[in-house]
């Protein structure tokens, strides 16, 4: 999937319909995330892939600074970008051509950000206030969340592997992470040290989810 994110930048410069793509990608990821949450995220996300497989390389991987986990920040980012990606879709409308590259261009702007970001932070610290990871969030409020169990001691290991900080120990009161908050990369589960963690299955509002075996 990393190979996907220059196909589109550079290809997309002689050819502006690969600026489409993009436009794929939202439609794919909104379908899955009726299902999955942000499992896009963790799983196809072109960014994410390059990301962790180029940045990581010379990421200086600081922590993510606290502003980055705020809603306020996350959502002022959104409403720009999504009025900027609007704004550009209005100007181009009616040309094919002018409206793959007004998608290409909005994955461009993304991707600076991300990177110049993913080299001082950490490689993935753009996932944690992305746009459309943001829409994800909010479109899969109850959908195969992360649950945290009483047998949680604590221990942050969780924390240290998460590709964007989230601290799921911190959420065992709640039972789970929010799905904002969780690229559903079954990082944490695969090294908590008291198997606490495992993924829910579509939970209802005010009842509990089964545990996905
Ligand atoms: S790694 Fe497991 S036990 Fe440790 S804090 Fe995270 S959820 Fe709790
Ligand atoms: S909380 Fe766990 S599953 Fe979610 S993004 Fe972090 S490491 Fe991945």
């Amino acid at each position: 999937m990393a190979l996907l994110l220059p196909l589109v930048v550079i290809g997309g410069y002689f050819c502006p319909r690969l600026g489409f793509t993009v436009l794929a990608l939202i439609t794919f990821f909104l379908v899955l995330a009726s299902k999955r949450g942000r499992f896009y995220c963790g799983w196809f996300c072109p960014m994410g892939a390059f990301h962790e497989r180029v940045l990581s390389h010379i990421s200086l991987k600081r922590s993510i600074l606290p502003v980055f986990k705020s809603s306020w920040f996350r959502w002022l980012l959104f409403i720009l970008m999504m009025g900027l990606m609007c704004f550009s879709l209005f100007v181009a409308w009616g040309d094919a051509k002018a409206l793959g590259d007004a998608f290409r261009r909005m994955w461009i702007i993304s991707t600076g950000l991300a990177i110049g970001l993913g080299v001082y932070f950490r490689p993935r610290v753009w996932c944690s206030i992305c746009p459309m990871g943001s829409l994800q969030g909010v479109s899969s409020r109850n959908t195969y969340l992360l649950s945290v169990s009483d047998d949680c001691i604590g221990c942050k290991i969780c924390q240290q592997v998460c590709p964007i900080e989230t601290y799921p120990g911190a959420y065992k009161e709640q039972g789970h992470v929010p799905s904002i908050d969780c690229l559903r990369c079954s990082n944490c589960i695969m090294n908590c040290p008291k198997k606490a963690l495992a993924f829910l299955k579509n939970l209802p509002s005010n009842a509990e989810g089964h545990l996905e075996k």
